[in-house]
């Protein structure tokens, strides 16, 4: 079998998402791009249950080069964020309790933290509309054109899709998209005037923490 150790760790982000309360029951997918193939979690498997066996691997197509199992029915969202993305080598997809909330509204997530700014490149962005589960073809493609140059993406009415260029990354954006979404939901409630990050100011740390964080004097 390839990638056994990839396939691991997908498995062990899916238990962590479970553990830090961010998904309820398998409503949570996980994928990995390994050069022109995407590892995926299947359909309906409780994650305590889930096997390396069990995760199943298609091209670039969407065709299943390795597994038996149904891919989760969100692959199109995956395969798509791919297809225009080429920086994103990991996708985090979860139900959590505050940015669930924030899709069920008719807002972004403005751009209040600097995590927002460095990881996720700015406000985070929802579809123009809700498109129920089945229709997996619209709803792939309308996060694929929402998610534009960010890291994260609201379904409408939905939940979050986090990005990243591996699965480290991925799994800081889940954390990062549902703290900025508790912020700003604690922010509206109280009533209080909400300061932004100006635009150019998100550019240049965006840019800085994708090419130099960590390499500077
Ligand atoms: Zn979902």
């Amino acid at each position: 079998m390839k990638n056994a150790e990839i396939k691991r760790r997908i498995i062990d982000t899916c238990l962590w998402l479970q553990e830090k309360d961010l998904v309820v029951g398998t409503w949570g997918n996980v994928s990995v791009r390994i050069g022109d193939e995407i590892i995926l979690t299947p359909s309906r498997i409780d994650y305590k249950k889930m096997e390396i066996e069990d995760m199943v691997t298609i091209d670039l197509e969407g065709n299943v080069t390795e597994g038996f199992r149904s891919p989760t029915t969100e692959k199109e969202v995956h395969r798509l964020i791919y297809a225009v993305r080429p920086d994103i080598g990991a996708i985090v997809h979860f139900h959590p309790l505050y940015a669930s909330a924030m899709c069920a509204s008719d807002s972004e997530i403005p751009c209040i933290t600097e995590e927002m700014s460095q990881l996720i490149g700015g406000a985070i962005p929802i579809t123009a509309e809700y498109i129920r589960a089945g229709e997996h073809e619209k709803l792939a493609e309308a996060a694929a054109k929402y998610i534009a140059d960010k890291n994260a993406v609201m379904l409408r009415n939905h939940a979050p899709v986090c990005c990243g260029k591996d699965l480290d990354e991925a799994m800081t954006c889940c954390q990062v998209v549902e703290k900025s979404a508790r912020c700003y939901l604690a922010l509206k409630a109280a009533g209080m005037d909400i300061k932004t990050i100006p635009d150019e100011l998100i550019t240049i740390e965006n840019h800085r923490f994708r090419y130099n964080y960590g390499h500077e004097w």
